[in-house]
Formats: structure tokens, C-alpha cells, sequence
């Protein structure tokens, strides 16, 4: 409950047969949650329904049994909640909230455009964790596209140059795992 996951899913439920481009015995070494004592960042991207959000929950969880304190945010619901914070004076208390747990999840970067105060809150966040807190991102857009999605190549760049650092990338290339039912019963082609 503490980590606001959006759905509980272990690890153990994920199907790897179906998205063979995943490296399981990459995704094991992860759930043994050393790239947390690293402190290196986990960015999962990928096409919508390709398993990123639920690998994310499934080392959230791996985490959570380790002992370590984990939250879970959107991006979208970040960039809305710092910025409340600092049209309310509030930044730095709020900023903590996203810098204390030791591993924060940041889900579905990509999906809504991002103003450009919500780009710079995004940066200063990024930077306070940089080589102090891991982090796990997803992404349904390459690294390459970021500058769109955060509307100012800078601030991509340079929000890219601290996650990649120090960091693991799982490229997701396959189908859909919401479309496997139907594709199956022909209701899809
Ligand atoms: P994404 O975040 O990439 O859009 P999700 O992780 O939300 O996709 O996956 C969509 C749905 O399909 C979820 O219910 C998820 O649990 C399930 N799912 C996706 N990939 C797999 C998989 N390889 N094995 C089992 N369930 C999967
Ligand atoms: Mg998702």
C-alpha cells in the first residue's frame, strides 16, 4: 500500500515466453535488487501494453520484500504535484517526498506532453537524486524523442545525461499483452 502501485502483480506472474526480446536473466539479476545498492536507474521502454508497467510493480515489489522504502508516481502525477507545490511555496517539502524513499518509480513518461516548468521541476528532481537515488522509469517513446516529450531538447539532454549515467535499459520490442486475448480469438487480426 505505501508504494501507491497502481496494480499488484509479482514478478512470478510475468510471462517472459511471450516477449522474448526481455533478457529474463537481466530482469533476475534486477530482482535481486543490487542495482539498488548501486544506486544505478532502471529505464524499461517500450510500446503501450508491452509489460512496462507491470515489470515496473514487479521489482517494486522485489524491493519492498528486500526492505527498502519504494514509491510509485506517474509522471504526469509528479509534474502535477510539484508543480501545485510550487505555485503553493511548498517546493522543497514536496520535493523531499519524491527524494526520501529509496527507490521511486516513475511510470509512463511519454504519454502527455510536458509544459516547460513541468520539464524544469522534472530536472531539479532528477538532479537531487542523481548518484543518491536509484529509480526505475518507463517510457513508451526512445530516448531520442525525449526533447519533444519535455518540449526543449536541453532540459532533455540534460535530464538524460544524469539517468543514463549510471543505468540499465530494457528495450521492449513485441506486441501488445492486452491484444493476446483477442488476437487469439480472431477478434484482432
Ligand atoms: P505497458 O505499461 O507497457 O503499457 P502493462 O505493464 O500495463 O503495459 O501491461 C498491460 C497488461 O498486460 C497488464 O495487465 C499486465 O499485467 C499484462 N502483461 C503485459 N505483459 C505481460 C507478460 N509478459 N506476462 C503477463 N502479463 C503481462
Ligand atoms: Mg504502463
Amino acid at each position: 500500500a505505501m508504494a501507491r502501485f497502481p496494480f499488484v502483480k509479482p514478478l512470478e506472474t510475468f510471462d517472459f515466453a511471450y516477449q522474448p526480446s526481455i533478457d529474463k536473466r537481466q530482469v533476475l539479476t534486477l530482482a535481486s535488487c543490487h542495482y539498488i545498492e548501486h544506486g544505478d536507474n532502471v529505464i524499461v521502454l517500450g510500446p503501450p501494453g508491452v509489460g512496462k508497467t507491470h515489470l515496473a510493480v514487479s521489482l517494486g515489489i522485489k524491493a519492498i520484500e528486500a526492505g527498502y522504502r519504494v514509491l510509485f508516481t506517474s509522471a504526469a502525477q509528479l509534474i502535477a504535484t510539484l508543480t501545485k507545490a510550487l505555485a503553493e511555496g511548498r517546493l522543497d517539502e514536496k520535493l523531499k517526498l519524491y527524494t526520501t524513499p529509496r527507490l521511486l518509480i516513475i511510470d509512463e513518461i511519454g504519454y502527455l506532453p510536458i509544459e516547460r516548468i513541468g520539464a524544469n521541476l522534472f530536472f531539479q528532481l532528477i538532479s537531487r537524486r542523481y548518484e543518491r537515488g536509484p529509480m526505475i522509469l518507463t517510457s513508451n517513446q526512445s530516448f531520442g524523442a525525449w526533447g519533444e516529450v519535455f518540449g526543449d531538447r536541453v532540459i532533455a539532454t540534460a535530464i538524460l545525461d544524469r539517468l543514463l549515467h549510471h543505468a540499465v535499459t530494457l528495450n521492449i520490442r513485441g506486441n501488445s499483452y492486452r491484444l493476446k486475448e483477442k488476437l487469439k480469438s480472431g477478434l484482432v487480426r
